[in-house]
């Protein structure tokens, strides 16, 4: 049976995606093809990463903390134009790599973006599961940073963005207007069994030079055989995977 691809039905009635993700490298990892598809069709599209990666170095004794973060995020705006996205649509809140809590100060910063951008969906990371199962074999940690990117975001969706008596600054200060947004997209759901599916195979190759741009994050190798492998669902295709919830 081949798959279904579920881009129309998710995607046809919206102009306006906003995508909440914890590290610099997660908007091309998980959801690259469906960014460069969404624009391709014209819609608009806000990335943001919540921290700057800057303690991905692992063993490397030749970068500080302070340094790799700067590389990072340059990598980020690097590789979301490779998408086609415009450098204004592209955020870093600069939030310490591992140091992100889920606290009512980071819930206002993802509400700021959600009023000012107006988004119809959000794009977000697994809130449900601190271990990832792609199979009943394969399973991995669900980042601390994902985990309370997911938390925070579905908090600022509801009730914080749309209710006025939350951060009334975004209203006096930046002359905001509450916002409210009622679907949500969430990665890492690859076991669950109502997991949509979006294809990206014509986006394929801006998908992999997207990547390629995280340079310092992980090699050409890792690129191919794990990040571009997993979208290879059916012969001579490529599909991203995200799990759809109304709230
Ligand atoms: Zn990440």
């Amino acid at each position: 049976m081949s798959i279904k691809d579920s881009f129309s039905e998710i995607f046809d009635n919206k102009n306006r995606v906003l995508i909440i993700l914890g590290h610099p490298d997660d908007n091309e990892i998980i959801c690259g093809g469906i960014v460069a598809r969404l624009l391709a069709e014209g819609k608009k599209v806000r990335n943001v990463a919540m921290t700057n990666g800057g303690k991905g170095f692992q063993n490397r004794t030749d970068v500080s903390e302070k340094e790799y973060s700067e590389i990072r995020k340059f990598e980020q705006v690097e590789a979301g134009k490779e998408l086609g996205l415009a450098e204004e649509n592209i955020f870093n809140l600069d939030i310490p790599d591992g140091e992100l809590e889920d606290t009512v100060e980071n819930i206002g910063k993802v509400v700021f973006h959600i009023r000012q951008f107006k988004p119809d969906i959000i794009i977000t990371q697994n809130p449900f599961d601190p271990i990832n199962a792609f199979n009943s074999e394969i399973h991995w940690v669900n980042h601390r940073d994902h985990r309370h990117t997911a938390l925070i975001t579905i908090d600022a969706a509801y009730p914080y963005s749309r209710d006025r008596g939350f951060f009334p600054e975004h209203f006096t200060k930046y002359n905001l207007e509450p916002h409210e947004v009622s679907e949500l997209l969430f990665s890492d759901a690859y076991a669950y069994p109502d997991v949509r599916y979006f294809d990206i195979t014509k986006y394929i190759n801006k998908k992999r030079n997207a990547l390629l741009k995280h340079k310092n994050a992980f090699t050409p190798e890792i690129v191919e055989e794990e990040f571009l492998e997993e979208t290879r669902l059916e012969s001579g295709k490529n599909f991203e995977r995200l799990k759809y919830i109304k709230i």
